[in-house]
Order: structure tokens, then C-alpha cells, then sequence
């Protein structure tokens, strides 16, 4: 006989606030991370599948087939200068106003993306377009879906090679995304009715860097990602609880073969998405009330 299952208090619930389906570059299908991520024991996750949306209806029918909360997320890469940040949008709920923006960027990637290939055939890779499209399929297009076939190929041994060789910053065959300016990203996601969440600033996210950020607009910071150091996480977590912006974070999860990240495994406490839930509460009355 099955023991019934022990109910379990606030304190001992995880979510996972940062996951990638084939709605971007991830590799399984929406209603897939959510069944993973049941089967993982959270209770709720974000999908924040990169300039897109449309990953969000499918995984939320799953989710409340299985009895998890999905949370409608994006994460955006913008610029300040010559840096590149990615910012996560998290509870959105006017969606079709910000999908009709992100509908934009996605077309960016492609040319961005023919750009990249067309590098590689110079570099000496015989490299088909095609090939990335098939990879693709009908998410947003992106660089792991180019490693994926380099890997196919024979001509990266995995994903960290073909990021170290040849398409990460810098390397031969990289191209910028377009820029989107910070504080228009953050501007979108809030017209959005989301929040907006720095995404993991690892040893980048001093004192001062997280107060800057805060002025700029964000809410929220990613204090837990599988990026960051156990210094990282403690600092993050202090600095977010001084300059009241709520905590968030998630694996980053791709799917199989993604090396440290693994569902669930930055172990979020459930008491962090109650703390966003206060903010887009509060934020919501005070629309209300102006
Ligand atoms: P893109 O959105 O096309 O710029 O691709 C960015 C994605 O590529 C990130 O979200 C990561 O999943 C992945 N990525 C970026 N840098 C690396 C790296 N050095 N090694 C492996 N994957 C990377
Ligand atoms: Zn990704
Ligand atoms: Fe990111």
C-alpha cells in the first residue's frame, strides 16, 4: 500500500523561476518541462523561454493538468554599451502587447543567425542554414541551436567548444543580437504587467551595481543560478533583502546534456515567489488606486 503523501509545509516547497523550452533554444516541448518539473517535486516554475512567449499556453494547460503553477516569464537580452545583460520578465499578464514586440526581435535573431552561419562557412565549416532552421524548428532562434549542428557535424566537440572556438563573444564567428537598450527592456516587461528581474549578475552584482539597476526600474534580482558561487549567492541574497528587490532564481534548465543544470537543483524556496506575489499585488492595487 502507498503511504499517503505527507503534506508538506511552506518552508520545504521549491520552484524553479528560470527554464527554457523548445519555445526558445531549449530541447523539450513546453508541456515536457512542466512533467519534469512535477516529477521533480516542484510546485510551481517561470518559463522564460528567450523573446518569446509562445511557449506559455501549452506549458499552463500542463500545469494545471498536473497541479503546477506556471508563471508567464521571458528573458530578454539587452544593452548598456557594449555590455550585454539578460533580463528576466517574470508574471507578465498582458502578454499579446508584449508578444507583439517580442515578434520583432525574434525576426533579429534570424538575420542575426544567417549572419553566424555565413562566418562559418568563411572560417571553413560547411555549414547549411537550413540545418539551423530544422534545429530550431518554430522556436526563437539562438546559438545553441547552431552549436547543436556544429556538433552534429563532427566540428565542435560539445557546446562549451563550439561556444570557446567559435561562437562565443568574441570568437570568430560571433555576431551581436541587436540592441535593445536596458531601460526600454525594463519599460516593456512593466507595460507588460510583469516584474523585471536582473538575470544572474554572478561577481558583476556589487552594491553599487544593484543600486544603479534598481534606479533604472528592476525589482527583482537572480540570486540563485547555476552560474553563481555559494559567495555570489549570499551576497546577492543580503544585497536584495537592503535594496528591496525581491529574490528570485532557477536553473536555467535547457533540458538533457546541459552539464550542472539540472530541474529544480538551485533549490528556490516557495517563500521567494510569495515575496513577487506581494509586489505584483501591491503594484496592481496601486494602478488601481492612481
Ligand atoms: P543567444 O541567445 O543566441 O545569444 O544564445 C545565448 C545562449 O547560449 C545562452 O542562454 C546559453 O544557453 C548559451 N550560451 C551562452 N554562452 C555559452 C557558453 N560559453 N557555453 C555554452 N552555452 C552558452
Ligand atoms: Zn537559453
Ligand atoms: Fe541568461
Amino acid at each position: 500500500m502507498t503511504a499517503p503523501a505527507t503534506p508538506v509545509s511552506s518552508a520545504e516547497r521549491f520552484v524553479d523561476l528560470h527554464m527554457h523550452s523548445t519555445a526558445s533554444d531549449g530541447l523539450l516541448a513546453p508541456a515536457a518541462v512542466v512533467a519534469a518539473a512535477r516529477a521533480a517535486g516542484l510546485v510551481a516554475i517561470a518559463l522564460t523561454d528567450h523573446d518569446t512567449l509562445e511557449g506559455v499556453p501549452e506549458a499552463r494547460a500542463a500545469g494545471e493538468a498536473l497541479g503546477v503553477r506556471v508563471v508567464a516569464g521571458v528573458e530578454l537580452s539587452a544593452h548598456e554599451g557594449d555590455r550585454e545583460l539578460h533580463v528576466l520578465g517574470l508574471h507578465l499578464t498582458r502578454l499579446t502587447v508584449l508578444e507583439d514586440r517580442l515578434v520583432a526581435l525574434r525576426a533579429t535573431r534570424r538575420t542575426r543567425a544567417a549572419q553566424i552561419v555565413e562566418k562559418l562557412r568563411a572560417l571553413g565549416f560547411p555549414i547549411e542554414l537550413d540545418a539551423v532552421w530544422r534545429e530550431a524548428g518554430a522556436g526563437a532562434v539562438g546559438r545553441p541551436h547552431i552549436a547543436r549542428v556544429l556538433i552534429a557535424n563532427g566540428w565542435a566537440k560539445d557546446h562549451r567548444d563550439a561556444f570557446d572556438r567559435l561562437i562565443g563573444s568574441g570568437r570568430p564567428a560571433y555576431v551581436p543580437k541587436q540592441r535593445l537598450p536596458l531601460s526600454d527592456a525594463v519599460q516593456m516587461l512593466h507595460e507588460a504587467g510583469g516584474l523585471a528581474v536582473i538575470a544572474h549578475p554572478g561577481s558583476d552584482g556589487s552594491r553599487s551595481r544593484l543600486e544603479t539597476l534598481k534606479r533604472i526600474g528592476f525589482d527583482g534580482v537572480e540570486v540563485r543560478h547555476p552560474s553563481h558561487t555559494v559567495e555570489d549567492i549570499a551576497r546577492l541574497g543580503t544585497l536584495a533583502d537592503y535594496l528591496r528587490l525581491v529574490p528570485s532564481g532557477g536553473s536555467a534548465w535547457h533540458g538533457a546534456g546541459d552539464g550542472p543544470r539540472t530541474i529544480g537543483n538551485m533549490r528556490v524556496p516557495h517563500a521567494w515567489l510569495e515575496r513577487q506575489d506581494a509586489l505584483v499585488r501591491e503594484r496592481t492595487t496601486s494602478e488601481r488606486v492612481a
